[in-house]
């Protein structure tokens, strides 16, 4: 009885470069809507391919109401909107035998098309123990506390390379080249949707392979904001241990607990600057 949970961004589909693709507002937001969702499909089909008996995919964009509903697979069911308290990752829970990443980024401060780490207005870095975490790193660390290996994630190679130095036996499904921020060189669609579906049943067929990333304890999380009116902001959380005018730092035993300061952070410094 093979579970799956997908977390999907969109980002880091092909043919996405652009605001105009990724924000609510944007002209081309319907068609890179359209472009999520058929890669979504893609990566159902091959977990059913693998024999999956349960699929749930979490929308891990923005409003995270960006799947269009009449075009997901009729097998799989989906999480819609937001607040979420696991954000890109709700819904994982321990009985998931594979997580799967779809349409990642790269963090801020790394290369890749559309970099950011949760708000790009807001943070310049995370770091956990001295190690830069960007999205892929800290959802991937939500779920490895469940027990649940990252087995696939699909983006720009720098996704990839960043997926790796977590995970190095990731598979990873590159559907763009980044060129620089905002441009990149794609798979056409159907391509990339192809090499999805491949990937994700290589990745399912061989689900001994993969190990979750487990995350060791006490943390010592450093937010780095853009600048240092965010951080004046976001002080008021009682936590929230000034280092310099741009950075906050914290120590918890638990990772959903940093994983919750974190967000808390960037809510608070998103909200009153
Ligand atoms: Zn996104």
């Amino acid at each position: 009885m093979l579970k799956i949970f997908i977390s999907a961004d969109i980002e880091g589909v092909a043919g996405v470069v652009h605001r105009e693709h990724t924000a609510r507002d944007g002209k081309e937001h319907d068609r890179a809507r359209m472009l999520m969702t058929q890669e979504v499909n893609a990566c159902i089909e091959g977990a059913f391919a693998c024999g999956a008996a349960e699929i749930a995919v979490n929308d891990s964009h923005g409003t995270m109401r960006n799947l269009i509903p009449e075009l997901i697979h009729p097998k799989a069911e989906y999480i819609t909107g937001s607040p979420k308290m696991l954000a890109m990752m709700e819904g994982i829970h321990s009985e998931f035998d594979a997580a799967i990443f779809l349409g990642y980024h790269s963090r801020m401060g790394n290369e890749g098309v559309l970099n950011h780490t949760f708000h790009g207005g807001v943070i310049q870095n995370i770091r956990i123990n001295q190690r830069d975490m960007g999205e892929f790193a800290l959802n991937a660390g939500i779920s490895g506390y469940f027990g649940v290996p990252v087995v696939l994630v699909t983006g720009c190679q720098h996704t990839a390379n960043e997926a790796h130095e977590f995970l190095p036996g990731i598979e990873t499904a590159i559907v763009k080249r980044t060129i620089n921020r905002q441009s990149a060189r794609h798979l056409s669609p159907q391509s990339a949707q192809t090499l999805i579906k491949e990937k994700t049943i290589t990745a399912l067929s061989n689900l001994s392979n993969f190990q979750p990333l487990l995350m060791k304890g006490p943390f010592l999380v450093e937010v780095t904001y853009l600048h240092s009116g965010l951080a004046d902001a976001a002080a008021i959380l009682p936590i929230a241990e000034k280092v310099n005018p741009i950075t906050h730092r914290f120590q918890t035993d638990d990772f959903i607990t940093a994983f919750r300061y974190i967000r808390s952070l960037i809510a608070i410094a998103g909200s009153l600057s």
